[in-house]
């Protein structure tokens, strides 16, 4: 059973935030912001592409609601959203998730972008091509 599995089995603790039928949300225990929250579903999906669209949409809900929560009680000034999936993409536990970052004026962190990519972006006619042929 992966670790997530275990949270919402009970066996391991957290922070739960939020909770529905569907999805639980709970504090990171390794917070890269103040109020950074992982929101994920109650059934294993290994990734967010792999949800059924019931499940999809019941967690996209939760997200916003978990998202207007923390800004709320936070009184942050913006967030980000951030999903890794697949270990490609740095995903290291095998069940989806979205991280929510509060973000404050005053805060240090850092976000960025990667850097534009100048080939891909001379490309992008043909890209589009692949993508909706
Ligand atoms: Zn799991």
């Amino acid at each position: 059973m992966c670790i997530f599995c275990k949270i919402i089995q009970g066996e391991i603790p957290a922070y739960k935030v939020y909770e529905d039928e569907k999805n639980i949300a709970f504090l990171d225990i390794f917070p890269r912001a103040k109020g950074h929250t992982l929101v994920i579903p109650k059934k294993h999906y290994e990734t967010f592409d792999s949800m059924s669209p019931e499940d999809s949409l019941a967690f996209t809900q939760a997200l916003t609601k978990v998202t207007v929560l923390l800004k709320n009680k936070l009184k942050s000034d913006g967030y980000n959203l951030f999903s890794n999936n697949g270990t490609v993409a740095g995903q290291e536990v095998p069940h989806a998730h979205f991280h929510i970052f509060p973000r404050f004026a005053n805060s240090k962190m850092k976000t960025s972008m990667p850097p534009v990519l100048e080939e891909i972006k001379a490309n992008l006619a043909g890209i589009h091509k692949e993508i909706i042929a």
